[in-house]
């Protein structure tokens, strides 16, 4: 059977580096063992739901690579969750509350205050017809609450193994609200059936919904897919992430101008026994991501890792993946020219800088004319190759005495009008010869 997972987000603001690992362990997942990638949108809230967010999440999505095989939208399949809570109704699992949040804030603190656990008391299972036709008389509209039978709700776990939950430990979760909007528990249920989802890969702070959901699974005549639940991230000093950290939402990690490649991996690999380290694609990072191999304690989020795989990758990535990249941003660009200057990224807007000093006019920086005039009159013929800056570097050695940085420095402030740069080796014949014989002249060029 083909797997299809799913990434569920509700469209209630932008992703960040946390909720961005779920929708690339489902990819990878997918990728890993040929199967489709569902996008999800939960929507059900209406009141904090935006357009403008889901559409958000598709671009997030895309700038780390991940193009879902298809999407759907819960706010469109209402009436599909209408009939499951039907079913449900008929078989006794979804009743019909009245309290207010205030009288169940009141009760769960009696409930606590004698040292009870905080659970739904079902009370409204014992309201009778004319009570429950009282409330409404006052306009009071019910919320729905799904019946949880007892006992202890089992599966095994893609990332935590043998797992288990004791459903007497929860309260009866509400499937529906007052105002009739559903909560995502039911629709999502409805939906992993009715698009054969086979692999549920989400966070551990689901753990307990999965419980419950088995339950709901059940109800409605299902099978439970497969179920796995990776750790969460944390920042480097432990605390949860939330929607505020607005930096390390994907658009402030892709405005900061970070590899997508380095969060995918980052966002992945942290917390694995396998250093992080670059991939060249998602399917090579597809191929290192084992479910069963994920940690199960929170993983910690660096930036300054991210920052450091980010060059790492930069350093290490082949044209054919960044040269659309390099031309869409408008910079002239070849092979060549890419290879020479990769290695001495930190982000790939930085190359311009280098295609521009390449290209010139630069101002050169001539400290010692004469130096730069025996220099010039050493540089080789053309055609200059790799091994050109080496022979012409020996023969500036030999003439002048110079080595070490008094011999590079000067032919390189001469060449690039700067200090410090990438590999002279590289840039040389990129340069060409007429130019570097103008700027070791002390022209613009
Ligand atoms: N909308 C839910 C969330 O974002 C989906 C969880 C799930 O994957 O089932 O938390």
């Amino acid at each position: 059977m083909t797997p299809l997972v799913r990434f569920a987000p509700s469209p209630t603001g932008y992703l960040h580096i946390g909720n961005a690992r779920p929708a690339l362990f489902n990819w990878l997942f997918a990728r890993r063992h040929g199967g489709r990638f569902l996008l999800r949108y939960d929507d059900t809230d209406i009141a904090r739901s935006k357009v403008e967010y889901a559409e958000a999440i598709a671009e997030d999505l895309g700038w780390l690579g991940i193009v879902p095989d298809l999407v759907i939208r819960q706010s469109e399949r209402l009436a599909i969750y209408d009939a499951a809570a039907e079913r449900l109704r008929a078989a006794g699992r979804l009743y019909a509350c009245y309290e207010t949040a205030d009288e169940l804030d009141r009760r769960r603190k009696r409930q606590l205050a004698r040292g009870l656990p905080p659970i739904y008391d079902r009370a409204a299972l014992k309201l009778t017809d004319e009570q429950k036709a009282a409330f409404a008389a006052e306009g009071r509209k019910p919320h729905w609450r799904f019946l949880l039978e007892a006992g202890e709700i089992a599966w095994d776990d893609l990332v935590r193994g043998p797992s288990h939950v004791d459903c007497a430990s929860l309260s009866d979760p509400v499937l529906i609200r007052e105002d009739g909007s559903y909560l995502y528990t039911l629709p999502s249920v409805v939906d992993d059936i009715e698009t054969g989802v086979t692999h549920v890969i989400r966070g551990e702070d689901h753990v307990t919904n999965t419980a419950v959901q088995a339950q709901i699974f059940a109800a409605l005549g299902a099978a439970m897919p497969v179920f796995g639940h990776h750790n969460l991230l944390t920042t480097a000093s432990g605390e949860g992430l939330s929607k505020r950290l607005g930096h390390l939402s994907l658009r402030g990690l892709r405005e900061s101008g970070v590899e997508p490649l380095a969060v995918a991996a980052l966002a992945v690999l942290v917390g694995t026994s396998d250093a992080v380290r670059p991939v060249a694609s998602l399917d090579e990072l597809a191929g290192l991501v084992d479910l069963a191999h994920v940690s199960r304690a929170p993983a910690k989020f660096d930036e300054h890792e991210l920052e450091a795989l980010s060059a790492r990758t930069l350093h290490q990535m082949p044209y054919e993946a960044v040269g659309s990249r390099l031309a869409e941003s408008g910079m002239e660009t070849s092979e060549p020219l890419w290879l020479a200057i990769r290695g001495n990224l930190t982000k790939l807007g930085e190359a311009r800088i280098w295609a521009d000093i390449v290209r010139g006019p630069i101002r050169p920086v001539i400290a010692d004319p004469a130096f730069a005039a025996t220099a010039a009159g050493l540089l080789p013929a053309e055609p200059f190759d790799a091994t050109t800056w080496k022979s012409w570097t020996q023969a500036v050695a030999a003439s002048t005495g110079a080595k070490g940085k008094a011999l590079f420095m000067p032919l390189r402030q001469a060449l690039t009008g700067l200090d410090h740069g990438p590999e002279l080796a590289g840039l040389l014949p990129l340069i060409g010869r007429e130019k570097a014989l103008k700027r070791l002249a002390g022209e613009s060029a």
